[in-house]
């Protein structure tokens, strides 16, 4: 038989297992019984005794696993039929007697399956003895509710997971550009700051690069706006390609966009420049009409002095810079 749970379900967190500790401890004096168990079946069909009861009587192991297919307990039994099981007395069932827990002495079983909120078998919340057991009434209402503290328990992990996934995508959503995926100006300049103090403490140099792509409004007039999107978009894959791993890239802009490039001096900073630039030179989008649109980018560049109390005093010298290399006729680095 094969478990299959069709998402991934969150961890049991210390909180709720030590919770879930004390109450197996008095279910087990509250059912008189040697071992209370809740049992638990992972992804890889791994049955394992998640919480037993502490008391010496229990001969279990905490996270003993056994594959779940032949395991031949009783409580593979019930994961997989989804029922309650009671078993009176095994050494006189033929069906049980000479199953895996009779051998530890455990002749008694009552179990109920325990399973995730979308319907997923968790495992089992179970007591065994080493006598004929019969429950009373009270006894059996308390294990039902007990399980279903549980299941509330495990609902309220899914709930925080979600939430937890939830809030990564608003993050993401709120960092990134829509239309490149890089960087937006927001997470761009929260970046640049954090990278300016390390350089500031501890006294290393930095360059940060401002690119405006050149006549970029011709090729949305004589193209269309969804051409000049897939400019942008192909600009971005260029520069991303040949940019260090640890360089931080971001769309600033329209068509306007920032680099830092962190530990690196102004020589190297105009090689890297230049080589972006080429790059950007040597681009060409192919056309459903056959034509090709190129396009060049000018680049503006500066580095990190003492004196720079934040990244807005190297963007406005940046933007400087990318403003006399429009003037020189685009299409050129100027640092
Ligand atoms: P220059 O060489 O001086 O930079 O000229 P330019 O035409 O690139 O500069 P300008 O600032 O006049 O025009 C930029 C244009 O970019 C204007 C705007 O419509 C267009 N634009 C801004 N964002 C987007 C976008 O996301 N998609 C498209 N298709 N166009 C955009
Ligand atoms: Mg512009
Ligand atoms: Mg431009």
């Amino acid at each position: 038989m094969t478990i299959t749970t069709d998402t991934s379900h969150p961890m049991v967190s210390d909180e709720y297992f030590q919770q879930w500790q004390d109450l197996i401890d008095l279910l087990a004096e509250f059912m008189q019984v040697p071992a209370a168990l809740l049992t638990h079946v992972d992804e890889n069909n791994q049955l394992a005794v998640m919480v037993k009861n502490r008391a010496s009587t229990n001969p279990y192991q905490s996270n003993q696993k056994f594959d779940l297919t032949g395991s031949e307990t009783y409580s593979e039994f019930v994961i997989r039929e989804q029922k309650t099981l009671f078993v009176a007395n095994a050494y006189e069932d033929t069906a049980w007697k000479n199953k895996y827990d009779p051998t530890l002495g455990m002749i008694n079983y009552l179990g109920v399956p325990v399973t995730w909120p979308n319907g997923d078998p968790f495992g089992t919340l179970c007591v065994l003895d080493t006598k004929t057991h019969y429950y009373s009434e009270l006894q059996l209402k308390m294990m039902v509710q007990l399980r279903n503290i549980f299941e509330a328990h495990l609902d309220i992990l899914e709930q925080n997971l979600e939430l937890e996934e939830v809030a990564k995508t608003l993050e993401y959503l709120a960092n990134t550009d829509d239309l490149t995926g890089i960087w937006n100006r927001r997470a761009f300049i929260a970046q640049a700051e954090t990278e300016l103090q390390r350089t500031s403490r501890h006294n290393r140099t930095l360059c940060l690069l401002m690119f405006d792509i050149d006549n970029f409004k011709r090729i949305n007039d004589l193209h269309g706006h969804n051409t000049g999107d897939e400019a942008i978009k192909l600009f971005t894959e260029c520069i991303m390609n040949s940019k260090r791993a640890y360089d931080i890239f971001g769309r600033i802009g329209g068509e306007e966009f920032a680099m830092i490039l962190p530990e690196t001096d102004l020589d190297s900073a105009l090689a890297l420049a230049e080589r972006m630039r080429e790059c950007v030179d040597q681009l060409s989008l192919p056309l459903v009409s056959g034509e090709n649109v190129t396009f060049t980018v000018s680049i503006g560049l500066t580095e990190y002095g003492e004196e720079d109390d934040g990244i807005f005093a190297l963007l406005y010298r940046a933007d400087r810079k990318l403003y006399e290399a429009k003037h020189q006729g685009k299409n050129c680095v100027v640092a």
